[in-house]
């Protein structure tokens, strides 16, 4: 069904280890999920291939990268970006035939995210400070002079999903290249091509050889391995909660920092007094962007009994108006799942959904053709207490949820594992604030949906993971503070 392929000369399925581009003795498929064809064989690299790229980053922090100053380091950073710029239509071809999403959208988000936060961390690199710190002095015996700097964490290991896989990159890369670290990048199996083109501009772009490794494969070899190994200082992670569990266990074994983002559930809250169009765009947008397959996706929404009818018909509606199909027609605004275990997921949850009584609205089905599409769905009635309202399905469905007082959404909003993301539609200034106090979520937006930006943290609370990436949050989470004291 895809109207596109990928001209050779922009696929990239190897290793990147050392700044050269290795074969690994072994391969995996990667599909197109529009229509379940092959789109390539992609090198899946070996706990041995995993060490000499482990290897080469010690090697470029020890050497080259470890020598480049601040200064020279941003003026990489901000090369990246004019090549990820230059290159935006092969990424958004890339983006678009492995993940299945509309080809418009990585043009949207992903790619000047990409951008936005390799400048934004361009911009830092020369400006990672310390302080000098006034104390007592030594034992009464002597004064003494104390300052901290802000040190690399060393060799990181980023563990890369398959849903925004260059922006998640991105984040990862981005501040860590600024404080100075080296990386071994893992790619998720369902969606390796744009991280491997991503590969080919940083060797372009003139980063030391070693610096940033790359070596796709599968999570429990290459991203195992990665985990384990003892030479790696910190790994940053984004994936499922089950995932993030095992690999926080596992690097406890060698004291590794981790920062976990690990996906939520998140709710949208319409107050009595909201701008019911645009709380019902954003919602939308927050349900079906991406396919749904996004960790702050909006998937429950909370609705004052006030416009609880009103806005159910307006997001039937909505889901109705989405044209499913193929990525590469101007059209669509839905794109496939990634993966017909994706699909199969969705659909299973869906049935969950049916059986535990929720009131189905629209979609709940797979069209009947090839690739692993699902139809945007909605529940209404939905109780916060059954399965679609407590796990993350990461798909094209939200479930509706009546409240009657703002006491209650607070306490619906807050009464799951997850904490990453919640919205308040509200007109109502003071009680944006007050709402938004009482959340337990690392990013709150009020009026909008997935109001993000490199500038701002990034990460969850409870279950949603561990850290934050972006902003000085992003610096802070990539340097060791040492302490130095001179005995005057
Ligand atoms: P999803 O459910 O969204 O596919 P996962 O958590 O399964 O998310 O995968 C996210 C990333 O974690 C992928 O790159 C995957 O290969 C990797 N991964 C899976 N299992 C492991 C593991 N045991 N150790 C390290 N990484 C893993």
């Amino acid at each position: 069904m895809t109207t596109t392929t990928i001209p050779q000369a922009d696929l990239t399925t190897n290793l990147l280890i050392d700044g050269e581009w290795v074969e690994a003795a072994e391969t995996f498929d990667d599909l197109n999920p529009a229509d379940g064809s092959l789109l390539a064989r992609v090198a899946a690299g070996s706990a041995a291939d995993v060490d000499r790229a482990v290897r080469a980053a010690r090697a470029a922090l020890d050497g080259a990268w470890g020598a480049t100053p601040g200064v020279a380091r941003g003026a990489l950073l901000n090369k990246l970006a004019d090549l990820v710029e230059r290159d935006a239509a092969i990424i958004a071809r890339l983006e678009a035939l492995d993940i299945g999403k509309p080809v418009a959208q990585p043009g949207m988000l992903d790619i000047p995210n990409t951008v936005a936060t390799f400048r934004h961390f361009a911009g830092w690199a020369d400006k990672i400070q310390g302080a000098t710190i006034p104390t007592a002095g030594y034992l009464g015996m002597a004064a003494t002079h104390s300052y901290t700097v802000r040190e690399p964490v060393g060799v990181i290991g980023a563990i890369i999903p398959w849903n925004t896989p260059l922006m998640i990159a991105a984040w990862k890369l981005g501040p860590a290249l600024a404080a100075g670290n080296t990386l071994v990048v893992k790619p998720a199996e369902d969606a390796p091509l744009s991280i491997l083109h991503l590969g080919t501009l940083i060797e372009e772009a003139g980063f030391p050889a070693g610096t940033v490794n790359i070596v796709p494969g599968l999570g429990p070899v290459a991203g195992q391995a990665l985990v384990e190994h003892a030479d790696v200082d910190k790994i940053s992670f984004t994936g499922s909660p089950e995932i993030g569990r095992h690999i926080q266990k596992t690097a406890a074994d060698t004291f590794k920092r981790v920062t976990l983002e690990l996906g939520g559930k998140s709710p949208q809250i319409v107050l009595e007094d909201a701008n019911v169009e645009a709380a019902i765009n954003g919602i939308a947008m927050g349900l079906f962007f991406n396919q749904g397959e996004v960790c702050a996706a909006g998937t429950r929404i909370l609705v004052h009994r006030s416009l609880y009818e009103t806005v159910v018909e307006a997001l039937g509606q909505a889901a109705d108006a989405q044209v499913l199909g193929d990525p590469f027609d101007e059209a669509t605004t839905l794109g496939a799942l990634v993966s017909a275990k994706q699909q199969e997921r969705v659909l299973g949850y869906i049935e969950k959904g049916k059986a535990e009584g929720a009131r189905l609205v629209a979609g709940g089905t797979s069209p009947d053709q090839p690739g692993f599409f699902v139809r945007p769905t909605i529940f209404a009635d939905v109780d916060n207490s059954s399965t679609i309202a407590r796990e993350e399905i990461f798909g094209p469905v939200g479930a509706v949820i009546p409240f009657d007082t703002v006491e209650e959404a607070i306490q619906i909003a807050n009464d799951t594992r997850y904490g990453l993301a919640a919205t308040i539609w509200t007109q109502d200034v003071s009680l944006a604030h007050t709402v938004a106090a009482k959340v337990r979520a690392g990013a709150v937006w009020v009026n909008g949906w997935a109001a993000i930006d490199p500038a701002l943290p990034w990460g969850g609370m409870k279950a949603s993971g561990i850290g934050r990436e972006l902003g000085w949050s992003g610096i802070l989470a990539n340097t060791e503070e040492k302490v130095v004291t001179i005995v005057l």
